[in-house]
């Protein structure tokens, strides 16, 4: 049972969805039609979808006719039940409807939102429950479906899906096939004016002209990267991994819809300093999109094992010092933000009763379900733990699981085989506990090492300019700004500035946590740029700390919310959902 869905899969469960969509970018609405085929389990059941923002206009029973159908109340959070009645020998429906301004997964873009300014743009976002914004269906992880697509955009514009495209027909109509079941969360399009380059036979870029050729640099290991999760973790079955560079609207760093990684400029740093994303959404090729969180309770299934994958990635294509450097800011980054967190929002398997499912949203089902593969790894050997997981992935391919099902099969195919082993880590208080076991795996990092050492001669009283931090990668700049005192001043601020010009940075995540001080010990030379960024990027990963540092005081607050309502039209519904609460803003 999905406490995120209306829909009753146990009684008819749709199996393909066929769309056929027109992209009307005047009125910002998607129109056409929905065909879903159904397994019919109780032959007197209605059909029961999700929606939400849709606006359904006629149904058509495959038995001949049209068909009764009603939209149920709205929750607030869910949106409505679709019901529609079906007669004996329907085997599919065929659903007429156009999406709204409600149609949360959909962000149009005007041309100024898009690098080359020349034309409007074009994302989806399913995950979580958006995808019932966009498209009427069972809109739960557990149910997996195969889709196609025709769709119809504007002339010069061009059209990608989390799928494979087919030959173009007469009616111009961009067309799509998805062989393979995935959950709904994963059906994504994006339309825009890009381009495709190449970057190894089955994998690519896509992005705007001005984006693209740097983007196909930057992002020039991936295929060393699938060839090295291949090698760790068994074939990468979705035959082409390829890239879409968005617009800075986007509001992930990534979104691992299959065959089409959907990634935030913000990831193009000019030294591949922040490819670890890349590696990220490629490991959910087989931690989420292969295997998949069967609700949003288990949604650690998805990111714990993905963010230990990518990590096991990383090392492989750039080493162990590399890896480890992400893995003790990672766990920095855990502690500080479990310290603020309820107990229940520190359970690996989280309790959402009630709640929208990005309403839990935190890094504890990224880091902390890391941690404790990381701990099964360092506790049963990285050998046998490898083939663990191998067979993992093996026999629950394409399918959706829930954290008991992880927990059966750790159980009887690790656990239980080396009972002496298995007496070292105590899997249900890792999954079912809020906190941080004391056995948690402590990654420590050389490169860092001499980060603190230069942050403790500038404690004691060395100027900037004194400082050894030639060669300094990314990673190392953060842990320098993470690593500054609480007592730190503005005179103190303007002096860094001077020297390693923080303000003028290109590499947003060195920028947030520089705007994070800036705006805590009032450094007004960067407001300029903080205004600048969160007018232009969308990620709700800098969002959300900025915002939440400026809300802290009255004055910020005031500050933060005159901001937030010029840039709140340029956010998508996944950040301002978040934002809202923090501005305490009214929509
Ligand atoms: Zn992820």
């Amino acid at each position: 049972m999905d406490i995120h869905s209306h829909s009753e899969p146990n009684r008819v469960r749709v199996t393909h969805v066929s769309l056929d969509l027109v992209l009307d970018f005047e009125a910002r609405e998607a129109r056409g039609t929905a065909e879903l085929s159904l397994e019919r389990l109780d032959p007197n059941a209605p059909l029961v979808l999700d929606a939400r923002g849709l606006l359904v206009e006629n149904v058509m029973g495959s038995g001949g006719g049209p068909r009764d159908f009603a939209l149920g109340e709205e929750d607030e959070q869910l949106g409505s039940a679709l019901t529609i009645a079906l007669e004996p020998l329907d085997r599919s429906v065929l659903i007429g409807y156009r999406t709204s301004a409600r149609s949360d997964a959909m962000q149009w873009l005007a041309p100024e939102q898009t690098a080359d300014g020349e034309g409007p743009f074009l994302f989806t976002q399913g995950q979580s429950i958006f995808t019932r914004t966009w498209i009427p269906l069972q809109d739960t992880p557990g149910v997996r479906v195969t889709y196609d697509a025709a769709v119809h955009a504007p002339e010069g514009l061009t059209a990608v899906m989390s799928a494979e495209p087919l030959e173009r027909e007469d009616d111009g109509a961009f067309r799509f096939r998805m062989e393979q079941p995935v959950p709904p969360y994963l059906i994504a399009l994006a339309c825009g004016r890009i381009e495709f380059r190449a970057i190894s036979s089955r994998c690519g870029v896509w992005a705007e002209p001005s984006v693209v050729a740097g983007a196909r640099d930057e992002l020039s290991d991936t295929e060393a990267m699938i060839a090295s999760a291949e090698a760790l973790f068994g074939p990468y079955r979705w035959e082409r991994y390829d890239l879409i560079i968005l617009p800075p609207a986007f509001p992930f760093g990534g979104m691992e819809n299959p065959r089409l990684t959907f990634a935030t400029p913000t990831i193009l740093a000019g030294d591949k300093s922040l490819v670890a994303l890349v590696a990220h959404e490629l490991a959910h090729s087989w931690s989420g999109n292969l295997v998949t969180n069967a609700t949003w309770s288990d949604f650690w299934l998805n990111e714990g094992f993905t963010v230990y994958l990518e990590g096991r990635i990383m090392e492989r294509v750039f080493g162990k010092e590399r890896a480890e450097m992400e893995q003790v800011l990672a766990l920095h980054g855990l502690e500080k933000e479990m310290a603020e967190l309820e107990p229940r929002d520190q359970v690996l398997h989280g309790d959402l009763a009630g709640r929208h499912p990005d309403g839990g949203f935190s890094v504890v089902p990224y880091q902390k379900g890391a941690l404790l593969l990381r701990r099964l790894e360092q506790v049963f050997g990285r050998e046998a733990f490898d083939r663990f997981l191998t067979r993992y992935f093996d026999e629950h391919a394409f399918q959706s699981i829930t954290t008991a099902d992880f927990e059966a099969y750790l159980r009887s195919e690790l656990l239980e085989r080396s009972p002496a082993l298995a007496a070292q880590v105590d899997v249900r208080r890792w999954i079912h506990e809020p906190g941080l076991p004391e056995d948690a795996p402590r990654p420590s990092s050389s490169l860092l090492a001499k980060v603190d050492t230069e942050l403790a001669r500038w404690r004691a009283g060395a100027a900037p300019e004194e400082l050894e931090t030639r060669g300094w990668v990314t990673q190392q700049w953060q842990h320098f700004l993470q690593g500054l005192p609480e007592t730190l001043t503005a005179e103190q601020m303007a002096a860094l500035d001077r020297s390693f010009h923080f303000t003028a940075s290109k590499n947003s995540e060195v920028l947030t946590d520089w705007l994070t001080l800036a705006i805590r010990h009032g450094y007004s030379a960067a407001d300029a740029r903080l205004e600048e960024f969160l007018l232009d990027v969308g990620r709700r990963k800098f969002l959300k700390p900025l915002y939440t540092e400026l809300a802290k005081t009255e004055d910020g607050l005031r500050r933060a919310r005159a901001i937030y309502e010029r840039a709140r039209p340029r956010y998508h519904a996944v950040a301002t959902g978040t934002l809202d609460k923090i501005l305490k803003w009214e929509a």
